[in-house]
This record gives structure tokens, C-alpha cells and sequence, in this order.
């Protein structure tokens, strides 16, 4: 009997595992794919993620695995663009973009180290129940042999088409239809030494410097044209490219080194994320379009917030419904404000308030640099864009 088993061992489970193991729980950490594996994602992880990294004693080893630290931040919603430095986040100035081969790795590894089972190589097909209750798993081994096992705590956190989710059934609240498809690939000699996002009337692209000197150059088009896309991936890939001079000249400096990946799975939604005997975490329990790219810090919050929630509910400090009451709370807190502007953002048509902003921003690097701050989730859109800040900003612009 496990305290707790956690399906999928990603940036959302294997961090769970890893927290719930430190405080003394036996954790089954379950995963049909092997450690290093891919997965479809591009892996820019802000600065408010790697907080918990270096909380966790993990940072170290995603800075041994050759990916540059990254400080600077250029958003183009229109001609001229604006490139700042976030502020600190606890005293973290850069982000990291390390591949998911890494980052899932050092996960799963540090979970393991710190006592949690981790099987690889296993599918679960579902839950045991016992009067309604969730009380277990049933998965197989690839060589087809068939496990039960049973926990105090059944965790998905197998990702957006969760299969504890479906078993359950729980609700889905809040929820916006699918606005973007993604493509992106990898490329060597592309000179890009800061993130950049840029935006013309329905496609935008994203350039972000990952590892061993490759940049991975992300490209989101409109879901009305994913028809088209697929019919001819590379061509219509390589045309996004072209969206901006400047941008077209560094991509023609480079050549293309990896596969295209694609998903046009970015539909927007809350799920409730517990019940009786089971528990939700990461894109399982909340999923957006990944254009601000915010999933593996959300995963990295909600896992210490799950955590702590069920350390109160095992431990008998709180029922366990008042605590998994309050996870969902504190997750839903968190990520509202930055769920409106993904939202937002994925029309890939910026209002024109925003435009008319940030040309105002233009030459006002101090609040440049605060603007760039929203992205990396450094500076809280409340303070941002509070109506008082804005008529500055706006002032300041009419005085230049
Ligand atoms: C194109 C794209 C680009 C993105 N870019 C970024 C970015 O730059 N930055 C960022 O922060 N976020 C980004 N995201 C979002 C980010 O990828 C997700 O938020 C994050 O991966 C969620 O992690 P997770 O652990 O919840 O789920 P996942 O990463 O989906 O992992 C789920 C795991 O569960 C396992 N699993 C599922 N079902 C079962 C089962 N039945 N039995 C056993 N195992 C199972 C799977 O094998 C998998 O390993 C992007 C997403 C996409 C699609």
C-alpha cells in the first residue's frame, strides 16, 4: 500500500513525487515511456520557474547540461519591437530553455533518489474503486504482465488527455476552445541570445537559445489554418519564418538540424482537480495554449501546492477535502491573470489598447523591462498594467 501513486512522471508528477518523498511518503511514480524521452514541447522555463528548481536542489544539473542562461526578453507585437531585462525573481535574472530529455530526466532521477519507486515502462489502464472511492491502479508492464496496486491518493498527472480525468469524470470549468497550432524544430547557427516573440496578424514565432548551441524556433499559426499546415508541414513552416525581416535574415543565417514536431492540442480549461481518492496535477488539471509559455512553471507551483495539501490531509491537520479545497484555490489564484492574457495572446491578434501601449513603451526601458517582466511572470500583471501605470506610461510617452 502506497501513500500515494502518481501517474506520469514529467514536470508535473516526477516533481510531486520528489516533494511527497522528502516528507517521508512512499510514492509509486508510474510512466508508460523510459527516461530520457521526448515529448511534444518546446521548454522555455521563466525565471518563477527555476526559483523552485533551485528550491529543490535541482538548478545545478540543468546548468551543467550546456543550455545558456537567458537574459534578456524581446517581445514584437509591432514594428519596433521591445527588448528588456525582466527584474529579478528571487534573485534569478535569467531563464533556461534545457530539452525535455533533460529536464524530465533530472526530474524522475531526483524523485527516485529521494525514495520514490519509479516504474518506467508501465501503462496504467485504470483505476480500482472501492464504494466510489478511488483506491488504486491497474496498469501493465510492455512485456504485457498485469499490476495492481493500491494508495491512500490516486494522482494524474498524465497530461491533458488524462486518463484519470476521464475515469473520474471531473468537471471542466472555464474553458476556451483551441485558438493555435504549433510547429517547431531545431536549428544551429541562428543567432538568437535572447527569447523572442514576435506577432503579425494571425502567426507569430517564438526563438528560444536551448542546448549544446541549437535554438529552438517555434512558429503558432491560427487553428482555422491547421488543415492547411499539415498538408505541407515544412514548406508552410519555413514560409511562418519569413514574419519579420530581421528575424528572416538570422533564420536564413542557420540551417534546420532536427524533425519538425507539431500539436494543434491547445484547447484552454480548468478540471476540478480532486475527488474522492484521486487528485489532478499539471496539464491534467489545467491546460492552456502554450503560446506564453507557462505549463512547467504552473506544474512546478502546483506540485509544491499538492504536496503541502496532501501532507495536511495524511498527516490529519485538515480533512482531506478542505485541503485539495484549498490546492484548487491557491492554483486557480495563481494562474488567472496570466490565463486571460495567454487567452489573449493566442488570438494572435493583439488589441488596440496593447499596440497602442506598447508603442508608447518604446524608449522607456525601465518599463520596458517591467512589460518583459509579465511574460516571465517576474512582475504581476495587476501592477503592470494597474490603470495608474499605464496613464504614465502613456504620459511619459507624450512627452518624449
Ligand atoms: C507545442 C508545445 C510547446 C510548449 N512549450 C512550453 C514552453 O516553452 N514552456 C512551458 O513552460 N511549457 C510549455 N508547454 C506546456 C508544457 O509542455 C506542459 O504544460 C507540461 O509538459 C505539462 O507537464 P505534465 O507533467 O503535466 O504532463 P506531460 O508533460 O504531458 O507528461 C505526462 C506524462 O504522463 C504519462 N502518461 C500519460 N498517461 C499515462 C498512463 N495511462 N500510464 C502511464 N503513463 C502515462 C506520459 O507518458 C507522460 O510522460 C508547451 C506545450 C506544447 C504542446
Amino acid at each position: 500500500m502506497y501513500d500515494a501513486i502518481i501517474i506520469g512522471a514529467r514536470c508535473a508528477g516526477s516533481s510531486l513525487a520528489l516533494l511527497l518523498a522528502r516528507k517521508g511518503y512512499r510514492v509509486l511514480l508510474a510512466d508508460r515511456t523510459i527516461f530520457p524521452s521526448d515529448t511534444i514541447s518546446t521548454h522555455l522555463i521563466w525565471a518563477p520557474g527555476l526559483v523552485y528548481l533551485r528550491r529543490w536542489g535541482l538548478l545545478p544539473a540543468i546548468a551543467a547540461s550546456n543550455c545558456p542562461p537567458i537574459r534578456r526578453v524581446s517581445v514584437n507585437l509591432a514594428d519596433p519591437g521591445l527588448t528588456g531585462s525582466p527584474p529579478p525573481c528571487d534573485g534569478i535574472d535569467f531563464q533556461y530553455c534545457p530539452r525535455r530529455t533533460i529536464l524530465d530526466k533530472v526530474l524522475a532521477e531526483a524523485a527516485a533518489v529521494a525514495g520514490a519507486e519509479l516504474r518506467e515502462a508501465f501503462t496504467v489502464e485504470d483505476v480500482r474503486r472501492d464504494s466510489g472511492r478511488v483506491t488504486g491502479i491497474r496498469g501493465h508492464s510492455r512485456s504485457g504482465r498485469t499490476i495492481s496496486d493500491r494508495a491512500r491518493v490516486v494522482v494524474g498527472a498524465d497530461g491533458v488527455h488524462s486518463m484519470l480525468a476521464r475515469a473520474t469524470g471531473a468537471a471542466e470549468y472555464n474553458a476556451r476552445p483551441a485558438m493555435t497550432c504549433l510547429y517547431y524544430s531545431y536549428w544551429t547557427g541562428v543567432e538568437a541570445a535572447e527569447v523572442h516573440f514576435i506577432v503579425r496578424s494571425g502567426s507569430a514565432v517564438g526563438a528560444f537559445p536551448t542546448n549544446d548551441g541549437l535554438t529552438c524556433i517555434v512558429s503558432i499559426e491560427r487553428i482555422e489554418r491547421f488543415a492547411g499546415i499539415k498538408a505541407d508541414v515544412e514548406q508552410r513552416y519555413l514560409q511562418s519564418l519569413e514574419i519579420a525581416p530581421e528575424f528572416r535574415e538570422r533564420v536564413r543565417a542557420g540551417r534546420r538540424v532536427e524533425r519538425i514536431y507539431g500539436t494543434a492540442e491547445s484547447r484552454n480549461f480548468f478540471r476540478r482537480p480532486y475527488g474522492d481518492g484521486w487528485a489532478l496535477l499539471g496539464d491534467a488539471g489545467y491546460h492552456k495554449d502554450p503560446v506564453t509559455a507557462q505549463g512547467i512553471t504552473d506544474a512546478f507551483r502546483d506540485a509544491e501546492l499538492l504536496a503541502d495539501a496532501l501532507d495536511e490531509a495524511f498527516s490529519g491537520r485538515r480533512t482531506y477535502n478542505e485541503a485539495l479545497a484549498q490546492y484548487e484555490r491557491r492554483r486557480n489564484d495563481s494562474v488567472l491573470p496570466m490565463y486571460e492574457l495567454t487567452c489573449h495572446l493566442a488570438s494572435l491578434d493583439p488589441a488596440p489598447e496593447q499596440l497602442q501601449l506598447t508603442a508608447a513603451l518604446d524608449g522607456q526601458q525601465q518599463q520596458v523591462d517591467r512589460f518583459v517582466g509579465t511574460f516571465t511572470g517576474a512582475v504581476p500583471m495587476a501592477d503592470f498594467y494597474a490603470p495608474e501605470n499605464v496613464a504614465r506610461v502613456l504620459a511619459a510617452a507624450g512627452g518624449q
